[in-house]
């Protein structure tokens, strides 16, 4: 829907993120008012990276918002790979333990492929495990990447019709970009219910001419890059859902601080676009907010009552 002024709605990620809080924390209420233990998160820090000690720490206020028991285990710069490993198979084997995650990135000499493969796939509520990724390729039930599921969260509480729909997505990593083109692709006939869209990877080798070109065609743009000002208004059709999932922590230059910015030319884009996320407020909230969701399933499937 285009407003009057012809401006793009913008998609208010704080609104839903809300909404989902609040139905996590009433599911989570039946959930262990039938009998069942209160669900609990552990998250492994390694490092004292400033940005990964914020995210941690939203993560464990979202928690204690919705009802989830949390801890964090920090542990320092020096931790070797076997160290991080052995913790983590103690974690799988902590039956008190629902959802497990490691924040990512881990220090050089760590490699985050074989910590996140460590992580027991069905507490791992970030999605990153090789089975939980292998079984959203094949259109199977398993635990889907939080900041990707935001996005599915988003376009369908805006109604945004994906069905048959040229979407373009924009990076190609492991753990964000590739599972949101999964999504937007993939049968919605099949489990994970996926979106039924014509999908265009794109990524540093795409030439920025071709960029252009697929993007001024799509519906739908989901840019996961980290380069601001990277989607400009030339690159959009007109009433085109973009949503900016980038994040870059730039100078202001009005206040001397520094500030967050997605890939996207936000003021000029929303001048064609029909809709649009902001950042921050767009997908940031989303993703806390569904790692909620999945530790909630997470301790439900282990309980034995998964929703269908
Ligand atoms: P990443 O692993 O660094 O991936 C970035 C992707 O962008 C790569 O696939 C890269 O291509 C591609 N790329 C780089 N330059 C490009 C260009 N000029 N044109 C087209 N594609 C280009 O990062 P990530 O983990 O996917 O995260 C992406 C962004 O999302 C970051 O800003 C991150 O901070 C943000 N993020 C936000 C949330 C949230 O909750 N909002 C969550 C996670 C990540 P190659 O594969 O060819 O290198």
């Amino acid at each position: 829907m285009r407003f009057a002024s012809n401006m793009a709605q913008i998609i208010d990620g704080n609104r839903i993120a809300n909404e989902v809080r609040c139905e996590v924390r009433l599911q989570l209420e039946k959930f262990v008012g039938a009998g069942n233990r209160v669900p609990h998160l552990t998250a492994i820090i390694v490092g004292e990276d400033p940005a990964s000690q914020t995210y941690v720490e939203k993560k464990i206020i979202a928690c204690k918002e919705v009802g989830i028991s949390s801890e964090t285990k920090a542990l320092p710069i020096t931790t070797t790979q076997e160290e991080l490993l052995k913790l983590i198979d103690e974690l799988n084997n902590d039956d008190k333990v629902n959802g497990l995650l490691v924040q990512l990135p881990l220090p050089a000499g760590i490699d985050e492929r074989i910590i996140c493969n460590a992580v027991s796939a069905a507490k791992d509520v970030d999605g990153f495990n090789e089975l939980n990724i292998g079984r959203l390729a094949l259109d199977m039930k398993g635990i889907v990447p939080a900041t990707p599921l935001g996005v599915k969260t988003l376009l369908e509480r805006y109604n945004i019709n994906t069905f048959g729909r040229n979407a373009v997505v924009i990076g190609r990593s492991k753990n964000v970009s590739l599972p949101i083109a999964i999504l937007l692709h993939s049968d919605g006939r099949n489990a994970t219910k996926g979106m039924d869209a014509t999908v265009t990877i794109c990524h540093r080798y795409t030439p920025p001419k071709e960029l252009t070109r697929v993007c001024r065609q799509a519906d739908i743009i989901v840019v996961a890059v980290g380069k601001p000002g990277l989607i400009t208004k030339d690159m959009v059709k007109p009433g085109a859902c973009i949503i900016d999932v980038g994040i870059s922590r730039i100078p202001d230059e009005a206040t001397g601080k520094f500030k967050l910015v997605g890939d996207v030319e936000f003021d000029e884009v929303r001048e064609v676009a029909g809709h649009i996320t902001p950042v921050p407020g767009g997908v940031g909230p989303m993703t806390v907010a569904m790692l909620m969701k999945n530790t909630l399933n997470a301790a439900k499937s282990q309980a034995g009552c998964a929703d269908k």
